[in-house]
């Protein structure tokens, strides 16, 4: 018998039209179901673990949208993002693409890389910076493409950023560059550069061949080593894949963790089916959701990781990421500092997005020892110090995609020309591949 869990709205694979979408419970897990008056019915594998995502949603503040003295136009939601009127969050990750070059050719890739051009010079560039700024002079800002080391002028793009008070700039890379130049490290450091965000799918060349088409263990160890000797913060982001990598997260966490406190943690994604991706409407079988990642990690690090130490977002929808928060013990154990609140219906109405900015500028970048007399001031350094973070954020794509999680998104990409539009709107793309945004 099917149960419907939730009641949101969606767009067509085939046409893109707005239409009614459902949760529904069957056979313990959640499925996500629509149907076009003109293309049929269409149901997807949303979560394995229909109670944990029963639970979750209990947990979730759904903010009403801001209060604008009128109700919000909907109407336009997801064609006219930039961001549009109904849109329930602000700014906590502006993501600007540099460009769609890239140094490899991976089989899976939200940017489709390779495919476009689009390549901001200095002045737009001040442009993008300002808008990101503008809508929220604290978020984190992530450059990203394509590959943005093929840009020869990065370090003055990030110096760019800073010199604008951008108060925490990422790069988000393949790493290649950085393994491939000495030095190259240091100079995005010295550049202002506060965190490398490496694509990195596991410690087996048989995952990077299956994923990015070519050997590349070897080349993303020099890299991190490189960042070691930088002193610059790296996070681990592995795309997460059933039958490729999901097997494997303990042996990513465990490798994560004896790189601390240079490693700051590890940041999972399962595959969302945008932009290039192996072909098709996705199987049941290969759909990972967040309960996935989480069942998978503590079972592969018994006794260390456990379930409640992974926290649903506490606003807008809880279903798009986790975060857990750890410090490495005297005893070398990962020990958590996070923990969710067994109460359903959490009223907690702190401001989301500044919460996420602050705990970025905290925990996602390489903090240098420091001095402390007493021993509790000694554990509360180690506590930052060595502070190791691993999170997961579940992308939605044309088959899940639901505009009521969509509205409350605060991951957002700054388009050519200035708009800011989330980032599961800005990648989508129809069954076809036809894309609903473009730069
Ligand atoms: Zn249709």
């Amino acid at each position: 018998m099917n149960v419907i869990l939730h009641e949101t709205e969606s767009l067509c694979p085939v046409c893109l039209r707005r239409i009614p979408a459902r949760y529904e419970r069957r056979d313990g897990r959640a499925y996500f179901t629509k149907a076009c008056p003109e293309h049929g019915g269409f149901s997807t594998l949303f979560w394995r673990d229909a109670d944990m995502y029963e639970s979750w949603l209990r947990q979730g503040v759904h903010a009403p949208a801001k209060d604008r003295g009128r109700p919000p136009d909907e109407a336009g939601c997801p064609f006219s993002c930039g961001l549009c009127d109904a849109h329930r969050s602000g700014t906590c990750t502006a993501v600007i693409e540099l460009t769609y070059r890239c140094d490899l050719d991976c089989r899976v890739c939200f940017a489709d890389a390779n495919s476009r051009r689009f390549e901001p010079g200095p002045a737009q560039l001040e442009r993008m910076y300002a808008a990101a700024l503008a809508s929220n002079r604290f978020c984190s800002i992530q450059l990203s493409g394509g590959e943005p080391t093929m840009r020869e002028d990065l370090p003055d793009i990030i110096r760019l950023g800073k010199r604008m008070g951008a108060v925490h700039l990422q790069l988000n890379t393949n790493g290649l560059r950085l393994a491939a130049e000495p030095g190259y490290a240091a100079q995005l450091k010295a550049a202002g550069l506060d965190l490398v965000y490496l694509q990195f799918d596991g410690l087996d060349d048989a995952v990077y061949r299956r994923l990015r088409g070519r050997d590349l263990l070897e080349l993303k160890l020099k890299a991190i080593a490189r960042c070691e000797a930088a002193g610059l913060g790296v996070l681990l982001v592995p795309v997460v894949v059933p039958g490729v990598n999901l097997d494997s997260l303990g042996e990513i966490v465990r490798f994560g963790k004896a790189h601390i406190p240079f490693v700051k943690g590890v940041h999972f994604q399962p595959m969302s089916c945008f932009g290039r991706f192996p072909g098709g409407a996705p199987a049941d079988e290969e759909r990972c959701g967040l309960c996935d990642v989480i069942h998978a990690l503590c079972e592969q690090c018994p006794g260390e990781l456990r379930l409640e130490h992974f926290v649903p977002r506490k606003q807008f929808d809880p279903h798009c990421d986790f975060s857990s928060t750890y410090f490495l013990d005297a005893g070398g154990r990962l020990a958590a500092l996070s923990e969710r609140s067994q109460n359903d219906g959490d009223t907690e109405r702190t401001d989301f997005v500044e919460k996420t900015n602050k705990y970025t500028q905290k925990r996602w970048r390489y903090q240098p020892g420091g001095q402390a007399d007493t021993a509790l001031g000694r554990f509360a350094l180690r506590t930052l110090t060595h502070s190791f973070c691993i999170s997961g954020m579940g992308f939605q794509d044309v088959w899940n995609l639901d505009l009521g999680r969509l509205r409350g998104c605060c991951v957002h990409v700054v388009t050519a020309d200035c708009r800011l539009v989330p980032f599961c709107a800005f990648h989508l793309t129809d069954e076809r591949g036809g894309r609903l945004y473009e730069n």
